[in-house]
């Protein structure tokens, strides 16, 4: 035999993408229905934080995470076309060494401001800053308390720092107390929560949740990424709101929804907190964020200290479109408005893609989200509202939810 001979393996002509078979066979018997693929929809036209021309039509954007517009906010967007005329288009480097710029220690001076906290540490996605934070700061021995319906970016940091995880029932207080105990004296714990819960909008009980996991000497790190620049008083999150800012470690947040670009950070007042930027491997070993984005993002976080007027319409368009969807007969993910999204739970799949379809003709947006993103095996139309919908826009919604839900069966 000659040394360069291929190897036979028994293949069944199966290969590495084999384990995938049964995701293409989900995916080809949506279409085959003949519904819009609902997972590559092209926006050929951005016309506002609300409107894009979707298929050839003007369409209501109700499945963003535009929470406060900020991306078309002129001082934003002049920030940034500044920035890129005076830095260039990209840093081409880490953070640690070519990729610190003016503007990268400026946005950090201004989410310090915006948190009032001490330390500010920006990563190039928020799906990056829990994977760095929360992989360097729990490793092998230590253990991470975590909601099971937690991102998966958590739980992607969870295995990366190879911690010891232990799930509990979502927003349950006792079963998370009831995790706690058990966990061996003198090991570390980091509980990690989300402030609010993306697929179906739920706020967690942070009051209690923070106050046993410090009862248990344990530390807390607070995701507050669709809670950023809306909730709570100075829109600090569901830790402003329910007054346990002070008691958590780390929050994590992202760029890349109410501030509306892209990046990712953790705040934290804890002393030793900038030596992450040395041992933390998501955040050295990548580039850092473009000029132009830093730029936008410190502009838009600046003027979220400012945003009250906004948050309180956002509040009013969320409630309004919570009740009139109620009274329409859908079922919801909450019973009452918590956040900014409003979650419809449908059948099953094939007809949640069909609703999708229908709502997308009558040009409205939203996002189908199904398992195993969604909790619970649900499938769900998610809609989240944006500062910059008016109160007409709203209604229209409304209309639009009321005549598709009447073709499609399900109200
Ligand atoms: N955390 C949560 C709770 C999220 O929902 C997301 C994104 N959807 C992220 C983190 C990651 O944020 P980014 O888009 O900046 O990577």
């Amino acid at each position: 035999m000659q040394d360069n001979a291929p190897v036979s393996r028994e293949s069944d002509g199966k290969d590495l993408f084999s384990k995938f078979d049964p995701i293409i066979k989900m995916r080809e018997d949506l279409l085959s229905s003949g519904v819009e693929d609902p997972f590559n929809l092209v926006m050929e036209q951005v016309l506002s934080p609300t409107r894009a021309i979707c298929n050839g039509r003007e369409t209501i954007l109700l499945g963003t995470y535009n929470y406060m517009g900020m991306t078309f906010d002129p001082d934003v967007v002049d920030a940034g076309k500044q920035a890129l005329s005076d830095f260039g288009t990209g840093t081409t480097g880490s953070r640690v060494l070519n990729g610190t710029y003016q503007g990268h220690k400026d946005v950090e001076d201004a989410l310090k401001e915006f948190y009032a906290m001490d330390h500010a540490m920006v990563f190039s996605t928020g799906y990056q800053a829990n994977l760095g934070i929360i992989s360097t700061i729990a490793g092998k021995g230590d253990y991470i308390v975590l909601d099971i319906d937690s991102h998966a970016s958590i739980y992607d940091g969870c295995k990366m720092g190879d911690a010891e995880i232990v799930p509990f029932k979502h927003n349950d207080i006792e079963a998370m107390e009831k995790r706690l105990k058990r966990i061996p004296e003198g090991a570390g714990i980091l509980v990690v929560l989300e402030g609010v819960y993306s697929m179906l909008g739920d706020v967690a009980p942070l009051k209690e949740m923070v106050a046993i996991a410090k009862r248990h000497g344990a530390m807390v790190l607070v995701d507050e990424a669709h809670s950023m620049g809306f909730i709570g008083e100075n829109g600090r999150g569901v830790v402003e709101a329910q007054g346990v800012i002070d008691e958590v470690d780390f929050i994590i947040g992202t760029f890349s929804k109410s501030v509306g670009t892209v990046g990712g950070f953790c705040v934290s007042n804890h002393p030793k907190f900038e030596i992450m930027r040395l041992v933390c491997r998501p955040y050295t070993f990548t580039a850092s964020l473009p000029p132009s984005v830093v730029a936008t993002a410190a502009t838009s976080i600046r003027k979220l200290m400012h945003g009250s007027d906004k948050r309180a319409h956002l509040w009013e368009n969320s409630k309004r479109l919570h009740a009139g969807l109620k009274a329409l007969g859908f079922k919801l993910g909450t019973e009452t408005a918590e956040s900014a999204i409003i979650a419809v739970i449908m059948p099953d799949l094939g007809q949640g893609a069909a609703m999708w379809e229908a709502l997308l003709k009558e040009g409205l947006y939203v996002n189908l989200a199904r398992p195993p993103a969604t909790p619970g095996n649900m499938t769900l139309l998610r809609c989240s509202l944006c500062a910059e919908h008016t109160t007409e826009e709203v209604k229209t919604i409304l209309d639009i939810f009321e005549a598709a839900g009447k073709k499609v069966g399900i109200i």
